[in-house]
């Protein structure tokens, strides 16, 4: 399956991926086509649940594929498994309506969802201070009013799951709800598009009193912490795994490039200076990737893996950001030019640094998690000491 996964990114996705980051209809277009490929070949949403119509794999048996799938960030949309988080989270934390109105529609790929936390006024690590508010009608519907940044491919999306303030003021740690929107609400708007690093798929949106039915809220009012944590855990430990296939891609390019690119003194491959990049960038992908099977490993068997993804999140974001800048290195000013896809994967990189939460917010996570465990019980064991970081969800 991985080779069969492996194959199709390779000869059909990655070839279309200029016309699919163009966007508009022709990318609709070769999308679709894909899509029909990949559902004939028995390949789609290989993920999701079979009795919603995916193909049933747990989250250990995809994560072998998923690296293959995410050498190109648009495998997982053609391949149909891009829906995996929302569709986990709304079947865990969704009403009766919500699940029956959505969920076989996300596994079919007929709908699209997007996820908005990070807002323009706060700092997106500190959701205590979440601005937008979300208040209940009479009917029990919700009110939502507020704006959202940097939510990613809302211009396309069907629903839009936000956090808002259903509670308390701004600073405190309860209060926090989720609500699933459709985009299609009086009341909401997409302001702008915010290009990152020269690239589309941001969104600034504003909430103008948007009403939601009181359905669509998930799990309980005060319960938003809790589901996006869990869900920032999968979605981390997911990207990895997609950054794990990139990295290779680049490291592949390189390699390549390093053989075959010939001057007087024979090829490039034969620098030690070229060797150097070669052996870090390899150290780099193989000291990352256990790393990220063992947060993959411990998500799977219901543990807690907060320690284990905050580290395969912040090394999986340095290494794509090493291999994909050591790759562009090698190739001199074609790397950096548009006949390859070095500069897409390195503003992968540079963006992995800061998206789902920044180094620094991990780093600090992980850190004070396992020194809580050196500290009066005298454990010694990082990974037993307790709940969290103090700063938001992880
Ligand atoms: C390409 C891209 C896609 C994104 N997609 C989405 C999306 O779909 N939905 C969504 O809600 N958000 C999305 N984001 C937003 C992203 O999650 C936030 O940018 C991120 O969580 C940081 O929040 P912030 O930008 O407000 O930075 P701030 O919270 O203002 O932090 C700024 C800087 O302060 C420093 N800092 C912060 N906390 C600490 C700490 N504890 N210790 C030391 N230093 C610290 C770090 O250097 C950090 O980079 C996306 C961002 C990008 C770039």
């Amino acid at each position: 399956m991985r080779g069969r996964i492996d194959r199709f990114v390779r000869s059909r996705v990655i070839p279309r991926e200029a016309l699919l980051d163009g966007g508009g209809p022709a990318a609709a277009e070769a999308l679709a086509e894909l899509r029909g490929q990949a559902q004939e070949e028995g390949l789609w949403a290989l993920p999701l649940p079979e009795e919603l119509g995916g193909g049933g794999l747990g989250f250990r048996a995809y994560a072998e594929l998923a690296e293959v799938e995410g050498a190109s960030d648009h495998g997982p949309a053609a391949l149909g498994s891009a829906p995996l988080l929302d569709v986990t989270m709304l079947a865990r934390h969704g009403g009766t309506a919500v699940r029956e109105a959505y969920l076989k529609r996300l596994v079919a790929g007929e709908i699209r969802t997007c996820y908005a936390m990070t807002e323009p006024d706060v700092p997106g690590t500190d959701p205590f201070r979440t601005g937008t508010r979300a208040e209940r009608g009479p009917d029990g519907s919700w009110v939502v009013t507020g704006r959202k940044w940097f939510t990613s491919g809302v211009a396309g999306a069907d629903l839009v799951t936000v956090m808002a303030r259903t509670g308390g003021a701004p600073g405190d740690r309860e209060g926090l709800s989720l609500l699933l929107v459709p985009t299609a609400s009086a009341g909401f708007r997409v302001v702008r598009e915010l290009p990152v690093l020269g690239t589309g798929g941001q969104y600034e949106i504003e909430f103008a009193r948007v009403r939601v039915p009181a359905d669509h809220l998930l799990g309980e009012p005060g319960d938003a912490l809790t589901i996006a944590g869990e869900r920032l855990r999968l979605g981390r430990t997911l990207r990895c795994l997609r950054w794990l296939g990139q990295a290779q891609r680049a490291f592949d390019l390189m390699c390549e490039r390093a053989a075959t690119r010939h001057g007087s003194r024979g090829p490039l491959a034969d620098q030690q200076l070229i060797q150097s990049h070669v052996f870090d960038a390899l150290l780099a992908l193989r000291t990352t990737r256990p790393l990220v099977h063992e947060a993959v490993a411990l998500i799977d068997a219901g543990r807690d893996a907060r320690t284990e993804v905050g580290l395969a999140k912040v090394a999986a974001a340095r290494m794509l950001q090493q291999v994909a800048d050591s790759a562009i290195q090698v190739h001199g000013a074609a790397g950096l030019g548009p006949d390859t896809p070095l500069p897409g994967l390195f503003r992968t990189g540079r963006a992995a640094r800061v998206l789902d939460g920044p180094d620094e917010l991990h780093i600090t996570s992980v850190a004070r998690r396992v020194l809580r465990g050196y500290g009066r019980d005298g454990s010694g064991s990082g990974r037993s000491s307790g709940s969290g970081s103090g700063s938001g969800p992880e």
